[in-house]
């Protein structure tokens, strides 16, 4: 298959988000995940959506709700607006648009992501589930109080 990456990289999808979906590579970076996870909701591969999103928080994500997103919408393309690398030793930002139709034409969902790096494997974190409190141990597992890590930067 050669066919191009729906992240829009410009690479084919066997040399871009492929191997991070069959779990053969991992994202280096906090802007390949975001785009390897953008490319598999329109590829609607949820398992994938799940198993990169911070594992404390995967048992609260509902896989029925996020097929029937997948599902029902016509994802026409990405833009990476910013990528912030290093906003900690362990987290990276991306500023993303993510381009969709739906019955009230084009759309374009605007979001600033937030990536944490644990055990050399990027995660993100989703800000729409419960959060801990501020002054709990953090969902990443660093140890650190929620506000002194992940908190700090939603
Ligand atoms: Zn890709
Ligand atoms: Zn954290």
């Amino acid at each position: 298959m050669t066919a191009l990456c729906p992240c829009q990289s410009g690479l084919n999808y066997v040399d871009c988000c492929q191997p991070f979906h069959q779990q053969t590579a991992l994202p280096q970076t906090a802007e390949q995940l975001m785009r390897s996870r953008y490319c598999a909701y329109t590829m609607k591969n949820i398992d994938y959506i799940i198993a990169t999103t911070v594992p404390s928080q995967q048992a609260q994500l509902d896989k029925a709700l996020l097929l029937d997103w997948a599902e029902t919408t016509h994802w026409t393309g990405l833009t990476i607006v910013r990528h912030l690398a290093k906003i900690s030793k362990i987290h990276s930002a991306v500023e993303f648009k993510a381009f969709f139709t739906n019955e009230q034409g084009e759309q374009a969902h605007h979001e600033h992501s937030l990536f944490v790096k644990l055990n050399e494997r990027w995660y993100f974190v989703d800000p729409t589930v419960d959060l801990p409190s501020q002054k709990q141990p953090c969902l990443c597992g660093s140890g650190k109080k929620f506000k002194h890590c992940c908190g700090a930067f939603l």
